[in-house]
């Protein structure tokens, strides 16, 4: 699902090897040095805006995805997985199992994430039998032949 965190890390933390120069940490208290001009060093990371952004993109997802397991809790409609989704319903139709492999989580969070969308009118919400399947509203970029 796009760039995992430590892709993140491995491209903002310095690479071994090749030294472009170094500079000091920007942390207060850090008299380390960085290397190829990174502003801070591996201890203080987390402290990169572009670092922080992502924590902060990360933990909000995990709030999200306990909000999809209780009863009646409704995500924001900007939320990470009503946004992801959509864009993922620009290319096919996702069962509610399917989406919830694709986003590592239950199928009773899945489905509960798909009837919310269905409500808010930005999906259908298609029964099949036991699951349920989710279908985009707009035109397909790979659009399947209509009969
Ligand atoms: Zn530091």
């Amino acid at each position: 699902m796009g760039v995992s965190v430590f892709d993140v890390f491995r491209r903002v933390l310095p690479d071994s090897g090749q030294h472009k120069g170094t500079s000091n940490c920007q942390d207060k208290e850090c008299l380390k040095s960085t290397r190829e001009g990174k502003p801070f060093c591996s201890m203080h990371i987390e402290q990169a805006p572009y670092i922080k952004n992502i924590l902060r993109q990360l933990a909000d997802r995990n709030e999200e995805a306990k909000l999809l397991e209780k009863r009646s809790a409704r995500l924001d409609p900007d939320s990470f997985f009503i946004r992801e989704t959509l864009l993922l319903l620009r290319t096919k139709d996702f069962t509610s199992k399917a989406l919830g492999r694709h986003f590592a989580m239950s199928n009773y969070a899945a489905k509960r994430l798909i009837a919310q969308m269905h409500r808010d009118g930005l999906a259908k919400e298609i029964k099949t039998g036991s699951d349920v399947t989710i279908s985009g509203l707009g035109e397909r970029d790979l659009r399947e032949p209509e009969e």
